[in-house]
């Protein structure tokens, strides 16, 4: 059970984020609307449904192990589920039939491996690919000078369908770097856009964090994933999760 202070805190943190994101959404050229997707890792069944009764309608699970424990005890009737974290090909079974969408796609072996496990399953899987923005060794995604060629690669899977691209920028205190790395990630968008092809319908951008959902707005993301400033820190010591 949460306690009342702790739901105050989520209710809040909650009802802040929506109107800074009102707020942010005026500053945009593009007057896009924007989706809050509350990212769960570290969080519980509790915390989260408690998330969900104040309004979040999409979440975003980073962990296999850690989204199957507990996906029973989420009232998903009333949201979506994500998977935004680093994906592992012999996992895309357990979750191909439990999500909604995989935002982290970024690599051609994992989009064959969901397009093979979708159409097992019948179904027809929504991802985005993970575009590594900063082309940062340590970070995964597609580079930007390859985005186009590996679209169109995975374009013809059957058993996806591209619905845009994620990122995780770099992180820097400098806002107009911060700035120049999301307009990247619009200009790669809108290129991709425009080339048209078959399968592939732009119409998510997935970036912005807990410490720049509102610039990330303002440079046009469709979808904010944000975990510390709706739930508080995240304490990794409760738990080893992988
Ligand atoms: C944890 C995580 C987030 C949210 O991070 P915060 O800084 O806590 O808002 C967003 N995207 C991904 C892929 C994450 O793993």
């Amino acid at each position: 059970m949460l306690t009342e202070e702790r739901k105050k805190e989520i209710k809040t943190n909650i009802d802040r984020i929506k109107s800074e994101m009102a707020q942010a959404k005026e500053k945009s050229p593009y007057g896009q609307d924007t989706v809050l997707l509350a990212a769960t890792k570290t969080r519980t069944a509790e915390e989260i449904n408690y998330a969900i009764e104040c309004g979040i309608t999409r979440i975003g699970e980073n962990r296999v192990q850690e989204m199957l424990e507990r996906y029973d005890d989420i009232n998903r009737d009333k949201v979506a589920f994500d998977f935004i974290g680093a994906l592992q090909t012999n996992k895309v079974k357990y979750i191909i039939d439990k999500v909604d969408m995989i935002q982290s796609v970024d690599r051609l072996e994992l989009a064959r491996e969901i397009d093979r496990q979708a159409k097992k399953h019948n179904l027809v899987m929504d991802i985005l690919v993970e575009i590594n923005i900063g082309g940062e060794q340590s970070k995964s995604g597609i580079a930007p000078e390859d985005a186009e060629s590996f679209i169109r690669e995975i374009s013809s899977f059957e058993g996806i369908k591209i619905k845009g691209l994620m990122s995780i920028p770099p992180i820097c205190t400098d806002i107009d770097k911060q700035k120049n790395y999301f307009k990247k990630i619009m200009n790669i968008f809108i290129d991709i856009s425009a080339k048209k092809i078959d399968n592939v319908d732009m119409s998510i951008l997935s970036f912005g964090m807990s410490d720049d959902y509102m610039l990330g707005i303002e440079c046009g993301s469709t979808m904010v994933r944000v975990g510390t400033a709706i739930f508080g820190a995240r304490d990794y010591t409760k738990k080893q999760m992988n």
